[in-house]
């Protein structure tokens, strides 16, 4: 039977979010389900409820692409989490797991399309649309859950799903380490996690901005360097992000 549980979400666009309560499937061979500890608003998680990407995918529409949680069930298929593991979900849920790009690893580009942890069609309960974080419990396909260690703070945890992951897949690709310099363009939400990163990495990290107003934040975060370099930031002999 599935399960109703309560959510916040948004009725339209430009609607605030409101208590409701949506039904979550039952769990499935590969499943997991989990009782969301934290999940937090993601900038685009304001695009769509702000009508930026056009009318809501489906309504209501419960956003939040960056949760945390403890399992409390897994489908008998499923072994590599167990109940009461601290996991998280980011933005993905789903995809075919049969193209390509899915066997390569980037199910990010399913060729057949993915399935984001709100607002898409649910390949799993058709006819219905998938649900995100702002809500007390979720049931996802387990290979789209990750492991949180428990030395990190569950909360603080909560945007690596999305922030975290945004800059810290290009620090990886381009080997960030030891002798290497990153600049980060901006002290955002996603900037101060690249200066973080690139640190923890070992790397040189200079903050770019437009303007002095963000050089304590900066010293906040122990950036190396911080520069303004005028009105606009010419990069040469930066690779593909
Ligand atoms: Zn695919
Ligand atoms: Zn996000």
């Amino acid at each position: 039977m599935p399960t109703t549980v309560k959510a916040f979400g948004a009725h339209d666009v430009r609607q605030p979010l409101v208590p409701l309560t949506i039904e979550r499937r039952d769990v499935g061979p590969h499943d997991v389900k989990l009782d969301i500890l934290y999940c937090d608003i993601c900038h685009s998680d304001m695009n769509f409820v702000g009508g930026e990407f056009g009318p809501l995918p489906t309504s209501p529409l419960v956003p939040s692409h960056e949760i945390v949680g403890r399992i409390t069930g897994t489908g008998p298929e499923f072994t590599r989490h167990r109940v009461g593991d601290l996991v998280g979900i980011g933005c993905m849920v789903n995809s075919c797991r049969d193209c390509e790009n899915c066997r390569a690893g980037q199910e990010q580009y399913c060729l057949n399309g993915h399935t984001l942890v709100f607002g898409s069609p649910d390949p799993a309960e058709p006819g219905a649309h998938t649900q995100g974080g702002c809500s007390e419990a979720i049931v996802a396909p387990g290979d789209f859950v990750v492991r949180v260690p428990h030395n990190l703070d569950p909360a603080a945890a909560a945007p690596l799903l999305c922030a975290g992951i945004t800059v810290y897949a290009p620090l990886k690709r381009y080997i960030a380490g030891p002798g290497t310099e990153v600049a980060v363009v901006g002290l955002g939400g996603l900037g101060h996690l690249g200066v973080k990163m690139a640190q923890a990495m070992g790397a040189d990290a200079t903050v770019l901005s437009q303007s002095d107003r963000k050089r304590e934040a900066a010293a906040a975060v122990v950036a190396d360097h911080y520069a303004v370099p005028g009105r606009r930031i010419r990069v040469h002999g930066a690779g593909p992000s």
